[in-house]
């Protein structure tokens, strides 16, 4: 704890002040150019893997970055609601879905006993899809080939569940909204980019 109190008096003093005409201009209002839709893994970071400053990036963290397809429901829905206050209200004009290595989240599809955390496996239904087209494509008995698989898989998935939102496939088929894919490689630094046409990731240089 003490470490996170230091951090919050080292901020004031310095990185504050660097950027306090920036804060300044932010007090009342927020544009944001781009929704990042991350996971909430603690190796991720927004800000600082694409170099950007408060008021650039509005940001949507859960367990393997996972965007619900569209359905009216009376639940709670925390990503759901968030995506429409970014694409309606904030009309951001970027959305990125951000996999990465390593994803715990991922894993735990593959987990033989989930019982521990229901929450999370029932989360991680979203992905179920992803779990059977990794099944059906990665070679067998080659854990790191699912492993990547089943990352780079999900962050497509994704993909074509925010275009299941009306307000979003109408977005981005008027050409008003760009959805990208990336896949970050937590030893490397590097992110890989999803192109649809060759329908693979290629490093973003
Ligand atoms: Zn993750």
């Amino acid at each position: 704890m003490d470490k996170l109190l230091q951090g919050i008096v080292h901020f004031r003093k310095d990185d504050f002040e660097k950027h306090r005409s920036l804060f300044s201009s932010l007090s009342r209002e927020q544009k944001p150019h781009t929704l990042f839709i991350g996971c909430s893994d603690s190796r991720i970071v927004p800000g600082m893997m694409t170099k950007t400053l408060p008021g650039e990036l509005f940001i949507i963290r859960n367990i393997a970055n996972l965007v619900p397809p569209c359905s009216m429901s009376d639940d709670f829905v925390s990503t759901t609601a968030a995506l429409e206050y970014a694409v309606k209200v904030l009309e951001v004009e970027n959305i990125i879905v951000c996999g990465h290595s390593n994803c715990g989240g991922c894993a735990s599809l593959y987990s033989e006993n989930n019982s521990d955390v229901p929450h999370l496996a029932r989360w991680m239904e979203l992905a179920e899809s992803v779990k059977t087209q990794v099944e059906k494509e990665a070679p067998e008995n080659d854990p790191a080939a699912r492993e990547w698989m089943c990352e780079q898989i999900n962050v497509v998935q994704q993909m074509k569940h925010l275009v299941s939102y009306p307000y979003i496939a109408e977005r981005f088929q008027a050409g008003k909204l760009e959805i990208r894919g990336w896949y970050y490689i937590i030893e490397t630094g590097e992110v890989f980019g999803y192109d649809r046409n060759q329908e693979c990731f290629s490093l973003l240089n």
